[in-house]
């Protein structure tokens, strides 16, 4: 797969999964909030800058390398795509897991991420709310998941879009039926469950860290319940006020963040 193959079809699921989280957030809405929108937007167009600069498709070139290298676990033990495609979407969905519980646990990394938090508000666009710094700063982890693993670039696409469509559905400000909800929860983050992970109160902020699979949660003791029932009282308790884009950008230099 070339680079340029690799960011289309990245592109085109992103696209995909908007429209259809945007469809669900209008057909069956929560609290029918109307989003940090202009923020939420100019974080992702600043980050989409960023990342294009820092890396463009360098997870696929990464995976690439490995391959006609022979190098990771999956390249090594030559695992056929119908067992490295799903491995790759499990290793990455597991890396992301750990890489989101550090950011709430390390210091340096909760200033940045404490911008995804300060959205007082939740509904997709709340998922492309994130520091440009903690996207760069994950490129490190993201890229030794993708070596070590050996994952193949078309493993990778599909993690990625498969990662695209749960974030921007699991933000979306959606009442799901509850019979429906809680048989998709057994298995997937829905948008009741990280809902919950975006409430106000610190303590309640550290479950719920999963994007694709609850898997993660329920095995390493993180998984709180939750349905759309429950209304979330969602952001941090010492940022009450919208922030604009400037804002947004300068909080890790501000605030340390952790109020609870
Ligand atoms: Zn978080
Ligand atoms: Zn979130």
């Amino acid at each position: 797969m070339t680079d340029a193959q690799f960011q289309l079809l990245r592109a085109g699921s992103f696209v995909l999964a908007v429209a259809l989280a945007a469809a669900l957030q209008r057909l069956r809405p929560h609290a029918k909030w109307r989003g940090s929108v202009g923020t939420n937007l100019g974080l992702w167009a600043v980050n989409a800058a960023v990342m294009g600069v820092v890396c463009g498709a360098c997870a696929c070139t990464v995976a690439t390398w490995a391959s006609v290298a022979g190098v990771g676990l999956l390249n090594a033990t030559s695992a056929s795509l119908w067992i490295a495609i799903p491995a790759t979407v499990i290793g990455l969905d597991l890396v992301s897991y750990l890489w989101h519980r550090a950011n709430h646990v390390v210091p340096v990394l909760w200033r940045f991420h404490q911008v995804h938090h300060s959205d007082s508000t939740f509904t997709t666009s709340t998922a492309v709310r994130f520091h440009p710094g903690e996207l760069v700063l994950s490129l490190p982890l993201r890229l030794l998941a993708v070596l070590l693993l050996g994952a193949p670039a078309i493993g990778v696409v599909a993690f990625e879009a498969l990662f695209a469509v749960s974030n921007l559905i699991e933000h979306g400000d959606i009442d799901l039926p509850l019979p429906f909800e809680a048989a998709v929860g057994e298995m997937l983050v829905t948008p009741a469950l990280h809902r919950f992970h975006h409430t106000r109160a610190g303590a309640d902020r550290d479950h719920n860290f999963g994007t694709i699979f609850v898997l993660w949660d329920r095995l390493l003791g993180t998984y709180r319940p939750s349905s759309s029932s429950v209304r979330v009282d969602v952001g941090l308790l010492d940022i009450r006020d919208a922030l604009a884009l400037r804002a947004a950008l300068l909080l890790p230099l501000r605030s340390p963040g952790r109020e609870s």
